[in-house]
C-alpha cells in the first residue's frame, strides 16, 4: 500500500469549537460518550437504510450494534461500530469542518464566561469532536461499506490544530474510534463507569450497545482460552415503538438529548401512535430554548424520518410547518415506502396529510404546557415570535394557535411583563363588549401612556398591548377569535361597547355640527398633513389623537417594509381633537388667523408626538413653541 498519509489542518471554525468546547464543557465531559454512540448509531441506521439497495452492505449473519471496550494495557477506551463507515473523503470533510451555516457566527457570539458557553456549545451540537474534551490522542480507522479492504483510513489528532490521514486495510466495514485518555480522565476506563453512562444515555438507543466484560485477572492455567465476554448494556429498542406506559420520563429526556443534542431536558414531548387511514407513530418534542440557528431561513429543521424502524433521513422538514420549526422529534410511518426521497415526500399526499395530523398534536401539545406557567413562560419567551408566523402560514389552524398566542394587557397586574391569552381577555370584557381591542405601539412601556387608552382606562376596558417586533403584521392576518373581532384602537372608526357608545355617537353627531366650522379650518391649516379633521370618543385628557386609516399600514409595518427596500405610500393620518379640551376651546376662539395656525399646527405635532415619538419638522416646531412661550411672558 503506497504510503499516502498527510498531515492536514482543521478547518478554524474546528479549531474554535474545540478550544472553547474544552474549556467550556469540563463539568459535563461525559457528554462524549454519548454524542460517540449516537455517531455509530447513526451509521449503523445509515447503512441499513444502504443496504435495501445493496443488501451486500450488511454480511449474512452480522448485527448492527455498537462495542465498546477499554484496552487492559493501554487503558484506551475503544468505541466501534460496524454501521456505514467512512471513505478517505468523508473523513477529511466529516472530522475536519463543520458544514453547518452559520457556525462562524454562533461561534463569534460565544462569551467566554464558562457557564454561558456551555449551555451554548450544548445547544449548537458538539459532536465527534467532544472526544477532546478527554482524550489527548483520538485515533479513528473507517471503512466504508461500499469499499475493500484495503481502503480504509486512518484519522489520528491530538486536537491540537492539525490531524493526520492515511490509507490502511480494514477488515471489517465500519468506524473504530480509539481515545488514549488524559490522566484526569482516568475514570472513563472503568467498566462500571462506563456501564453506568450507556445506561444513561444510551439505554433509548435503537441497537443494542456492547461492553466487554474486564479481563478475568488471575488465570488458573495458561492454555485456558480466554474468552471474553461481550455484554449487552442497553436495552436496545427503538424508545418509540415502546408503549407510553412504560418509558420513563428520564428515558423521553435523554431519546431527547440524543436526537436533538442538546444538554437540557425538554419543555415538554407528545409521544401517539396513531392507526387507521394513516398509520404512524410520532415523538414529539419542545426545547427548552430556541437554537441559534432558529432564524437562518437555511438551517436544517424538521424530523427524524423512519419508514417501518428504518431510518430514512434526518430533518425531513415536510411533516412540520415552518413556524413549528423549533420542534424535535421523530415520525415512523408505515404506509410510506422505504424508498421514499425528498422529492417524493413533497408530492405524497399521505404526507400532507401526516404533515396536519402531526401539526394538530404539536399545538395541542403547546396548548397544554399552558397549564404550567413557569414552563409556558420558559416556551413564550424562546418560541412565541416563531408561533406568530403561524396565522398567516396556516390559517385553517388560526384558533388553534390564537389561543396559544399571548399579549401584553392594560388589565395585567404588571402589564409590562405578564402576559394575557386571548381567552383570558374575552372572560374580562365588560357588559355589552363584543370586539377584543389592541393598540400596537414599539413598546409596552410607550403604550400605556398613549392617548389611545384614555376612553379605555375611564371605562375599563382592557386593550391588548402589542409591541412584539411582528405584532403588527401579525394582527393583519387575525380578523378575529371565536366570533370576536380584533380592532385597533389606534384606527379611525372606532366603536365603543354598550349603550354608552350610541350616547356618545348622537352627541358626537351633534358636536360635529357644532363644531363644523372648527373642524373645516384645521383641515385647511394642516393642509395634505391629514386626510381628515374629527371629533374624537377616545379621548379624556389629551387634546388631539392622530388616528389611521383602517386599511392604512402601521409603523410597524411600514418598517418591515421600508427594511425590504419597498417604496412606501405617503401617511396621512386622521387627526381626531377633544372638544372638550381647554386647549381646543381656545382654538375655537382664535380670530388671529396666524395665531391659529400656529396653534393647529402644534396640535398636531404634540398628537405626533405622542403617537410615535416623532416629529416631521423640529424647527419648525420649537420656533412655534418658542412664540407662545414668549408670548406667554409678555402677558405677565
Ligand atoms: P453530527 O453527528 O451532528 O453530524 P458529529 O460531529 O457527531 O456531527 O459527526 C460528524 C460527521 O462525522 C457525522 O455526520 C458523520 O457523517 C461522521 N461520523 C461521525 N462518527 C461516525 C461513525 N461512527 N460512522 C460513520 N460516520 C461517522
Ligand atoms: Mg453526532
Amino acid at each position: 500500500m503506497a504510503n499516502d498519509k498527510q498531515t492536514l489542518g482543521f478547518q478554524t471554525e474546528v479549531k474554535q469549537l474545540l478550544h472553547l468546547m474544552i474549556n467550556s464543557l469540563y463539568s459535563n465531559r461525559e457528554i462524549f460518550l454519548r454524542e460517540l454512540i449516537s455517531n455509530a448509531n447513526d451509521a449503523c441506521d445509515k447503512v441499513r437504510f444502504g443496504a435495501l439497495e445493496n443488501p451486500e452492505w450488511i454480511p449474512e449473519g452480522s448485527e448492527l450494534a455498537v462495542r465498546i471496550s477499554i484496552d487492559p494495557n493501554t487503558k484506551e477506551l475503544v468505541i466501534e461500530d460496524n454501521g456505514i463507515g467512512m471513505t478517505r473523503e468523508d473523513v477529511i470533510s466529516n472530522l475536519g469542518t463543520i458544514a453547518r451555516s452559520g457556525t462562524a457566527e454562533f461561534l463569534k457570539n460565544l462569551t467566554g464566561s464558562q457557564k454561558t458557553d456551555a449551555n451554548l456549545i450544548g445547544q449548537f451540537g458538539v459532536g465527534f469532536y467532544s472526544s477532546f474534551i478527554v482524550a489527548t490522542k483520538v485515533t479513528v480507522k473507517s471503512r466504508h461499506a461500499s469499499s475493500s479492504s484495503d481502503e480504509g483510513t486512518e484519522w489520528i489528532s491530538t486536537g491540537d490544530g492539525d490531524y493526520t490521514v492515511q490509507t490502511i486495510s480494514k477488515k471489517t466495514c465500519g468506524t473504530t474510534i480509539r481515545l488514549k485518555l488524559k490522566s484526569d480522565a482516568s475514570e472513563f476506563s472503568e467498566n462500571y463507569r462506563i456501564r453506568h453512562l450507556v445506561t444513561k444515555y444510551a439505554d433509548h438507543v435503537s441497537i443494542p450497545v456492547y461492553l466487554k466484560k474486564p479481563d478475568i485477572e488471575e488465570k488458573t492455567t495458561k492454555t485456558e482460552e480466554i474468552e471474553s465476554d461481550w455484554e449487552q448494556v442497553n436495552q436496545g429498542t427503538a424508545l418509540w415503538t415502546r408503549s407510553r406506559s412504560e418509558v420513563s420520563e428520564d428515558e423521553y429526556n435523554e431519546f431527547y438529548k440524543h436526537i436533538a443534542h442538546d444538554f437540557e431536558v425538554p419543555l415538554s414531548h407528545s409521544h401517539h401512535k396513531v392507526e387507521g387511514k394513516l398509520d404512524y407513530t410520532g415523538l414529539l418534542y419542545i426545547p427548552s430554548r430556541a437554537q441559534f440557528d432558529l432564524y437562518n431561513r437555511e438551517s436544517p429543521r424538521g424530523l427524524k424520518l423512519y419508514v417501518q424502524r428504518v431510518f430514512i433521513m434526518d430533518r425531513a422538514e415536510e411533516f412540520l410547518p415552518l413556524y413549528l420549526r423549533f420542534i424535535r422529534g421523530v415520525v415512523d410511518s408505515s404506509d410510506l415506502s422505504l424508498n421514499v426521497s425528498r422529492e417524493l415526500l413533497q408530492k405524497d399526499t399521505r404526507v400532507e396529510s401526516m404533515k396536519q395530523a402531526v401539526t394538530r398534536r404539536a399545538l395541542d401539545m403547546i396548548s397544554r404546557l399552558a397549564k404550567d406557567d413557569e414552563k409556558f413562560s420558559k416556551f413564550w419567551a424562546s418560541f412565541g415570535d416563531v408561533l406568530k408566523e403561524g396565522p398567516a402560514e396556516d390559517p385553517t389552524n388560526k384558533e388553534r394557535i390564537t389561543k396559544i398566542l399571548r399579549f401584553g394587557s392594560t388589565k395585567q397586574a404588571d402589564c409590562l411583563k405578564q402576559m394575557t391569552s386571548v381567552d383570558s381577555y374575552i372572560e374580562k370584557m365588560i357588559e355589552g363588549q363584543k370586539d377584543i381591542y389592541y393598540l400596537c405601539s414599539d413598546s409596552s412601556a410607550n403604550a400605556l401612556g398613549s392617548p389611545y387608552l384614555e376612553t379605555f382606562k375611564s371605562r375599563e376596558i382592557e386593550v391588548l398591548l402589542m409591541s412584539g417586533r411582528i405584532d403588527e403584521w401579525l394582527m393583519s392576518h387575525l380578523d378575529s377569535y371565536k366570533d370576536h373581532k380584533f380592532v385597533n384602537i389606534g384606527r379611525d372608526g372606532l366603536e365603543l361597547p354598550g349603550e354608552e357608545k350610541k350616547d356618545k355617537n348622537q352627541s358626537t353627531k351633534q358636536e360635529a355640527t357644532e363644531h363644523k366650522d372648527l373642524l373645516e379650518r384645521v383641515k385647511n391649516v394642516l393642509g395634505s398633513k391629514v386626510s381628515d379633521v374629527k371629533l374624537s370618543i377616545r379621548l379624556t385628557t389629551s387634546a388631539a389623537v392622530l388616528v389611521l386609516n383602517e386599511n392604512e399600514m402601521g409603523p410597524q409595518m411600514r418598517q418591515i417594509m421600508s427594511a425590504a427596500g419597498q417604496s412606501l405610500p405617503d401617511e396621512s393620518p386622521i387627526l381626531e381633537i377633544n372638544p372638550e379640551h381647554a386647549m381646543i376651546s381656545a382654538l375655537n376662539k382664535e380670530s388671529d388667523d396666524s395665531k391659529f395656525s400656529d396653534l393647529s399646527h402644534l396640535i398636531f405635532d404634540h398628537a405626533k408626538l405622542a403617537s410615535d415619538g416623532k416629529l416631521e419638522d423640529a424647527p419648525a416646531y420649537l420656533s412655534r413653541v418658542n412664540s407662545f412661550l414668549m408670548s406667554a411672558f409678555k402677558d405677565e
